[in-house]
């Protein structure tokens, strides 16, 4: 853990090495809002809305990553039962369709964070996480989805002097000044660790294809199909309430991420913070030498507030992260995908990156809200007797947790105890966050904060100490 104490406030490398006058704007001359990993999906196809009531054994509200892979496991494990699938607008529009696509083994957003919480059990988290991230890439393969998989590991990279000594104990193989820099050219770059758990995909193709998958498996899905709450009696089904008709079903798996929970007392247990990203115009022959990176590694800078960025398979640069913006109320907008600010940001930090890349144009902008929890990973809750099962709170760190969550709620479903509904990291549930002005405040202090440590040589400030002495502190 780090300490606190007074250390003057100076520049981080995005200060000091910024960009020439101009390029910012240059390179974002033509930029436009959209996801590019949605619109680079060729027929995604449309599901009708729900026009009836209906009867299932299993339904699932939810068509994003956790909700898609919730379907697909119950098919897996039962053919013949009867799943569908409820979703408001159109599978994987939301944080599935639209995240980095670093689809990782890690279940507990980071070693520090899980073996902190869960020192006893972390190993085994560990395992199941492996597991979990070998069963995607199997699924991948069987069903021959076309994702563009890639298993390239993960690079950590530190670009201030204090970052070093994080990455020697960070895991991973480290590379010092010159091995990271023969992978990747950035000057920016002080030392590196490389992680083999990461694989890279398509977050768009990824959600298009479960989708794919999860019909194939015969399960029914209904788009542009809110559910808007939950009934039951003692003994009979759990009837799910929609504007458009009911869903009668013996079991239900709530996969709503961000969006209000069905199940009303988790509403308090995550909040919607905004994550934002740049993807630039594919690179040039030219660029593309100039940067190295034959190893198309994911990357991800060190700071508490730091970058993500990868290749797409046409040689574009995703660049993301940063920037992290609540808005009072916990509120989810589409107005607040668009944050000129952060995106300029972005684009200035990209080019400090990759100085030789001066004169690339960014071609899309988007936003994502990610659900965070307060332990910084997903944790699972149950209602109406056992009978409804929920998910949510990954903090960012979803695409393959996911898939491991979806497993979590059948088990939970279906009543068995498995090794996974005996973990403490699955029967505790997090903390909520405090009802507003509270929320607000105390979240813009630890934003305010961890860009002061960012600032100072990574030191925390005693309302950041106060919070890892709680185990809320959050650290990347
Ligand atoms: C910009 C960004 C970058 C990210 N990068 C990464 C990354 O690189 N690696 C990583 O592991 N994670 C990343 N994440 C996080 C990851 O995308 C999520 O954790 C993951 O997609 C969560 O999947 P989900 O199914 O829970 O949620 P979602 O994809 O949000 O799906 C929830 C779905 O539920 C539907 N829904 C909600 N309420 C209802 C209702 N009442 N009735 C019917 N439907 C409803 C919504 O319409 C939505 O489609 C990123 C997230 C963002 C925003």
């Amino acid at each position: 853990m780090r300490s606190s104490s007074v250390t003057p406030v100076g520049d981080t490398i995005w200060e000091r090495q910024p960009p020439s006058e101009g390029a910012v704007d240059d390179a974002l001359r033509e930029v436009r809002d959209g996801v590019f990993w949605l619109e680079d999906v060729a027929d995604r196809p449309s599901h009708g809305p729900l026009t009836a009531d209906h009867g299932t054994d299993l339904a699932v509200v939810g068509g994003g990553y956790a909700g898609l892979w919730t379907a697909v496991r119950a098919k897996q494990r039962d053919p013949g039962r009867r799943v569908m699938l409820l979703e408001a607008g159109r599978l994987g529009w939301a944080a599935s369709g639209r995240n980095g696509g670093f689809c990782a083994a890690d279940l507990t957003h980071g070693e520090d964070n899980g073996r902190s919480r869960w020192p006893e059990e972390y190993d085994a988290l560990a395992r199941l996480g492996a597991d979990n991230l070998a069963g995607i890439e199997q699924t991948v393969g069987d069903f021959a989805m076309a994702v563009d998989w890639e298993r390239t590991g993960e690079l950590s990279v530190a670009v201030e002097d204090h970052q070093v000594e994080w990455l020697r104990v960070s895991g991973g193989r480290f590379l010092d000044r010159e091995q990271v820099q023969a992978e990747v050219h950035s000057p920016t770059y002080l030392a590196g660790a490389l992680h083999d758990d990461v694989a890279l995909l398509h977050p768009g193709r990824m959600a298009a294809e479960l989708g794919r998958v999860a019909c194939d498996l015969g399960v029914e899905i209904v788009e542009d199909t809110r559910a808007t709450g939950l009934d039951s009696d003692r003994t009979g089904p759990i009837r799910v309430r929609t504007g458009r008709g009911t869903v009668t079903a013996d079991r239900v798996a709530l996969a709503t991420n961000v969006f209000p929970a069905l199940l009303p007392r988790e509403r308090l247990r995550t909040v919607p913070v905004y994550d934002y990203v740049v993807m630039t115009e594919p690179l040039t022959t030219e660029q593309r030498a100039a940067i190295g990176w034959q190893g198309r590694q994911g990357l991800a800078d060190l700071g508490n507030q730091f970058h993500y960025y990868r290749l797409s398979t046409d040689d574009r640069i995703l660049f993301g992260g940063y920037d992290a913006v609540y808005r009072f109320g916990k509120r989810v907008r589409p107005a607040y995908e668009h944050r000129p600010a952060s995106h300029s940001r972005l684009v200035s930090h990209l080019l400090t990156t990759f100085p030789q890349l001066e004169g690339i144009r960014v071609s899309h902008q988007w936003a994502g809200a990610i659900d965070t929890s307060t332990r910084f990973c997903a944790f699972w809750a149950t209602g109406h007797r056992g009978r409804v099962a929920h998910t949510a709170g990954f903090t960012g760190l979803g695409v393959a947790a996911s898939r491991f969550a979806a497993d979590v709620l059948l088990d939970l479903l279906a009543g068995e105890q498995t090794e996974r509904t005996r973990l403490e990291m699955v029967r505790r549930r997090p903390l909520p966050f405090p009802p507003e002005p509270v929320a607000a405040l105390g979240i813009h202090a630890t934003r305010w904060s961890l860009d002061r440590a960012d600032h100072r040589e990574g030191r925390r400030n005693l309302w950041l100490s106060g919070l890892d002495r709680m185990g809320l502190g959050f650290d990347s």
